[in-house]
């Protein structure tokens, strides 16, 4: 049979693969057990063994240090930022700077960077396809959150050469749901794909006509999903708990696994209940050598108060998406619930006040990304039937440093990708070879407050008087959301020679 290419949902929780089969059906591809997702956790255990999945699931209460969780909302970031500080914050693995301005995680006394993380991720989920199709999986269609910068995203095609995968397209989660509702229905729809996972939360409306998928505005923030609600609810038993003995068992890391455990468990529950008991024994002891419990119960009401900040952003952010659309609520024909935390009854009450209908159930929030993926993967086949047309966007502008730290953006905010831009530059002062430029990612008008994506470096400049010599820079965006840039003399037509440097930012 002709191997196949298949398509993975790297999650921040948890993570998929599905598979378009022979006769066009798309299958979830099953993991030990009739699960069809892995959770994306990585671990060494004490006798220096690597565990992948639900084995690192399960020994993670006992070996919090060298288990590596959640760790997709590290990837592409430098170690200075607020996403990295808040994370040292509470993961019990060690976070320290990496030689690349990006950060390293310790498991097992060996440090990973993120490409690491992530390859032994997508390593398992393709073995267990590998596995399951009986064949060896080499190509993988990935998803990444829409709202992943550029940097983000070439992590993940580095995480697949890392093990042999050719990530062949990296594609937006939000429109790999869209894929799921809409590919072969021929339909024609704008629909809103609101995406609150585990780490991430995105929102992309698209209108899809037939076959031709088109992102109209997309937005998110990579720092709200599911584990900031089990934050929440962490820190009001920490507090509760602190009120009644005066104990701080944040310093904890075996109190904080069971906490962090048994709080995901009650939000998830209360999203069927009203009312759950929490209680955890014998979860610290007194200095008198007590054993000192958790006794304490959550209702609905009180999960909802405690989070309304959360589900208040997620919409502030839908809002501005649905302006910078150009559309307003009643154009919108249907809103798409996808990612785990959607299943929180106060998501789907808020967001039906806010478009004046109920989220549709059209798609399945834990699969449609994974089989959106398998969908476009298989569209990308040479002998398929199946040809859909993604017309996607950037997140954020991008664009570069003038003088004085200010940004000059090239692509604005949503514009469509692929994309090509050219901006004239002239030499500055006399026998000028090499002209650096610093590029950056982000909507703010100053450098210092965007991510920067490089240093480039063009090099093989005529020498010549200042100002004398024009250089052509080539800025090209491509369907993945990934730049590369080029240069050349318009005079000769000769190319410069490009370098890259990913440099601490300021
Ligand atoms: P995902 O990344 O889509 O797998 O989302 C996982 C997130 O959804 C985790 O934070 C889960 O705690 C959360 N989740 C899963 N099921 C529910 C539920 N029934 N109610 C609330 N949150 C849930």
């Amino acid at each position: 049979m002709k191997e196949p290419i298949i398509g993975i949902d790297l999650g921040t929780t948890n993570s998929c693969a599905a598979v378009v089969e022979g006769d066009g059906d798309v299958k979830l591809i099953p993991y030990k057990g009739g699960e069809y997702t892995i959770p994306s956790i990585f671990a060494i255990d004490d006798k220096g063994n690597e565990l992948i999945g639900y084995e690192a699931k399960r020994q993670w209460q006992l070996n919090p240090r060298n288990t590596i969780y959640g760790a997709k909302r590290l990837v592409g970031r430098p170690f200075q930022s607020d996403v990295v500080q808040q994370m040292r914050k509470v993961a019990a693995y060690s976070i320290r700077p990496g030689a690349r301005n990006d950060v390293v995680v310790d498991a097992g006394k060996r440090e990973f960077t993120l490409q690491e993380f992530s390859a032994k991720v997508l390593g398992k989920v393709r073995d267990v396809a590998s596995a399951h199709l009986k064949q060896p999986i080499r190509r993988a269609v990935v998803t990444v959150p829409a709202y992943f910068n550029d940097r983000q995203r070439q992590v993940v095609k580095e995480a697949g050469s890392l093990i042999d995968l050719e990530v062949v397209r990296i594609i937006n989660e939000p429109t790999a749901a869209s894929l799921a509702y809409g590919v072969g229905k021929g339909m024609n729809k704008t629909v809103v794909i609101y995406d609150l996972g585990g780490g991430t939360f995105d929102v992309s409306i698209i209108e899809i006509r037939d076959r031709v998928f088109e992102v109209k505005a997309t937005g998110g923030d990579i720092f709200l999903g599911g584990i900031d609600f089990d934050d929440v609810l962490i820190h009001h038993v920490l507090k509760d708990f602190a009120g009644k003995t005066g104990i701080d068992l944040a310093a904890d890391p075996v109190a904080m696994q069971r906490i962090k455990d048994l709080a995901e468990r009650t939000k998830i529950d209360l999203s069927s209940r009203e009312e759950v008991a929490f209680n955890i024994p014998f979860i610290t002891m007194t200095a008198q050598g007590q054993p000192l419990n958790i006794e304490m119960k959550f209702t609905r009401k009180l999960l909802e108060q405690l989070t309304s900040q959360l589900v208040d952003r997620s919409l502030q952010i839908v809002a501005r998406v649905l302006v910078d659309s150009g559309l307003s609520t009643k154009d919108i024909d249907e809103v798409l619930l996808v990612g785990g935390q959607t299943r929180m009854p106060v998501v789907q009450d808020r967001l039906t006040r806010f478009f004046g209908k109920p989220p549709s159930k059209g798609v399945h929030p834990d699969e449609a990304v994974a089989v959106g993926a398998a969908l476009y993967a298989h569209s990308l086949e040479d002998d398929t039937n199946l040809r859909v047309q993604l017309l996607d966007v950037i997140p954020m502008a991008i664009g570069l440093e003038k003088a004085g730290g200010a940004f000059h953006s090239v692509f604005s905010r949503n514009a469509a990708i692929p994309n090509a831009k050219q901006l004239l530059a002239t030499t500055s002062f006399d026998h000028q070879t090499e002209l650096a430029m610093r590029i950056f990612q982000g909507d703010h008008e100053l450098v210092a407050n965007n991510d920067m994506l490089g240093e480039f470096t063009f090099s093989g400049i005529r020498a010549d008087r200042a100002g004398a010599v024009q250089v052509e820079i080539t800025f090209d965006v491509n369907i993945e959301g990934i730049l590369t840039m080029r240069a050349r003399d318009p005079a000769t037509g000769r190319e410069m020679t490009t370098t890259v440097r990913v440099t601490s930012q300021n």
